[in-house]
C-alpha cells in the first residue's frame, strides 16, 4: 500500500519504465508457465524490448476455451473451479491460496478469474488507495462507517472485496442491491454511514428518499461505480447531500483501479497496476478525447492468469489533458456504457442499425417524474417498466416518453418498434444486469449468445 502511494509522485517516464519492466516479467512468466502463452508467443523474444501493441489480442472466449492451459498453476482447472464457485458461501479460498470470482453472466459466457493471496492483496491495496485519494485515511479508534450496497453473491468480486476488506480502518455495512428501497432506507437510517458506496442509480434513488424525507443520513463521502453515472443521477446526489460524488471504475479482470481525485476532472487510472488501450471496433488505437469501442486491458499484477491485451467491452473516452493534481496517471474523461449494450434495430431498407444506449438514457433522463425504469427489447417491441414519483399522471408521461424515444431512435435512421409502457411499484434489481443500464437485449439475442 505504502509502495503504491510512492508511485503517485512518479513522472510519466518513471511510470513507463516501470510498466515496461512489469510487462517483461509478466510475459516471461506467462511463456514459462502457461502452455497457451508458450504457443501464442512462440515468436516473441523476451531478451529484446517488448512492444505491447505488437502482442496478440485475446478475448474472453479464447481464454475460457483454453482455460486449463491459460493459467500458470497446473493445479487449476476450470471444472473444479466452477464446482468451487457453485459452493461458495462467503470468502473461501481454493487450494488454501486462490480467490475465484466470475463476471456477471448476462452478456454471454461467464468469465472465471483467479487471484492468489498476493494478487488479492494488491486488489485490496488498490481500493484502499482509492479511499486515500478520496480522503478516507486511517482513523483510530473511530473507524469509518462505510455502507456498501452491492451484489449479494460471493462469486461477484464486489462481494468478496467487501467481505475481505472489513478491517481496523473501516466498519462496513453490506447491503444487497436487490433489497427493496424501504429495506435499504431503514438499514441506512440505523447504521448512519459516513461513506456510501454503491451503484449510481441506487445512490440517486436514495437521494430521492432523502429529499422526500424518508431517509435521514449524512454521508461525507459518496462513491459510485459499476454503471454509467448520468448527469441527473449526479444532480440528485448533490441536491440530497451537498457533496460531489466520486466515481470509481474497475473490472473483475483487474479489480478497482480508477477513481477521480478531489479535483473531479476525470478518473485516474492506476497505470502501475494495469495498462488500458482504448481502441475502435477493429482494435485500432483511438485518440485521447474520442470515445472508444472497447478497451484492451493488461493486468500487470496477476501472474496466475495473465491477461495481456484482453478485450473488455467498456466504451471509454480518455482525457487529452493531464490532471492538475500532478499524479502521473492519465484520466478517463467519460464512460459511455458497454459495447455489449448497443442494440440493433431495423432501418426502413431492412438493414440493421446500431442504437447506442445513450439514446435511451437521453429520453428517460428528461423526465423528472420517472424514478426508476427498465427497458426490455423484445422481439415484438420495446417494453418499458416505470416507477413514477408520487402524485404524477402516468398517461401523460407515457405519451410524452413514447414520442421522445421514437424521435431518438428515428434520429439514427432506425424504424421505431412498438413501445409499450407499464407502470409498476418496483423494479426487480438483478445484480447481473446492473451496469447494463437496465437495458436488456431481446430474448432471441440472449439465446443466441448462450449457444456459443
Ligand atoms: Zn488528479
Amino acid at each position: 500500500m505504502k509502495k503504491l502511494n510512492l508511485h503517485d509522485q512518479w513522472t510519466r517516464d518513471e511510470l513507463a519504465q516501470f510498466q515496461h519492466q512489469q510487462l517483461l516479467c509478466l510475459v516471461t512468466h506467462a511463456i514459462h508457465h502457461s502452455p497457451f502463452y508458450q504457443e501464442l508467443y512462440k515468436n516473441i523474444r523476451t531478451d529484446q524490448c517488448i512492444v505491447l501493441n505488437e502482442l496478440p489480442i485475446i478475448d474472453k472466449t479464447t481464454m475460457m476455451e483454453n482455460f486449463d492451459r491459460f493459467v500458470t498453476d497446473p493445479r487449476l482447472n476450470l471444472t473444479e473451479l466452477q464446482a468451487h464457485i457453485s459452493q461458495l458461501t462467503r470468502d473461501e479460498y481454493y487450494l488454501g491460496e486462490y480467490r475465484v470470482v466470475t463476471t456477471a453472466g448476462s452478456s454471454g459466457m461467464r468469465g472465471v478469474f483467479v487471484f492468489n493471496r498476493k494478487e488479492w492483496s494488491t486488489i485490496l491495496a488498490s481500493s484502499f488507495r482509492c479511499g486515500l485519494i478520496m480522503g478516507v485515511s486511517a482513523r483510530i479508534p473511530n473507524r469509518w462507517r462505510v455502507s456498501y450496497i452491492v451484489a449479494d453473491h460471493p462469486m461477484h468480486i464486489s462481494y468478496r472485496f467487501v467481505v475481505s476488506s472489513d478491517n481496523h480502518l473501516v466498519k462496513t455495512q453490506r447491503l444487497k442491491v436487490a433489497s427493496s428501497i424501504q429495506y435499504l432506507v431503514d438499514a441506512l437510517n440505523i447504521f448512519q454511514p459516513e461513506v456510501l458506496c454503491t451503484y449510481p442509480s441506487i445512490a440517486s434513488l436514495l437521494a430521492i428518499e432523502q429529499l422526500e424525507g424518508r431517509l435521514n443520513i449524512h454521508p461525507q463521502l459518496i462513491e459510485t461505480g459499476s454503471e454509467v453515472r448520468t448527469k441527473e443521477m449526479e444532480l440528485n446526489i448533490r441536491k440530497a447531500w451537498a457533496v460531489t460524488p466520486f466515481n470509481l471504475y474497475g473490472t473483475t479482470e483487474g479489480g478497482l483501479f480508477s477513481t477521480d481525485c478531489s479535483l473531479h476532472r476525470g478518473m485516474h487510472i492506476f497505470e502501475d497496476l494495469v495498462i488500458m488501450e482504448v481502441v475502435d471496433e477493429k482494435n485500432q488505437p483511438v485518440q485521447d478525447g474520442s470515445p472508444g469501442y472497447r478497451v484492451l486491458l493488461t493486468n500487470l499484477f496477476n501472474f496466475t492468469q495473465p491477461l495481456i491485451r484482453y478485450e473488455v467491452s467498456d466504451m471509454i473516452t480518455m482525457s487529452a489533458e493531464p490532471c492538475r493534481c500532478g499524479r502521473p496517471f492519465r484520466l478517463i474523461a467519460e464512460i459511455e456504457g458497454r459495447s455489449d449494450d448497443i442494440i440493433y434495430l431495423q432501418a426502413p431498407g431492412g438493414r440493421d442499425v446500431p442504437v447506442h444506449p445513450i439514446h435511451f438514457y437521453t429520453s428517460m433522463e428528461a423526465f423528472e417524474e420517472i424514478k426508476e425504469y427498465r427497458i426490455l427489447l423484445e422481439d415484438d417491441g420495446i417494453n418499458i417498466g416505470i416507477v413514477l414519483r408520487g402524485g404524477v399522471s402516468g398517461e401523460e408521461v407515457a405519451n410524452k416518453l413514447k414520442a421522445s424515444l421514437r424521435k431518438e431512435i428515428e434520429s439514427v435512421g432506425a424504424k421505431c418498434p412498438e413501445i409499450r409502457v407499464q407502470f409498476v411499484d418496483r423494479i426487480e434489481r438483478d445484480p447481473n444486469l446492473m451496469g447494463k443500464l437496465k437495458l436488456v437485449k431481446s430474448n432471441v439475442r440472449r439465446e443466441e449468445i448462450k449457444k456459443e
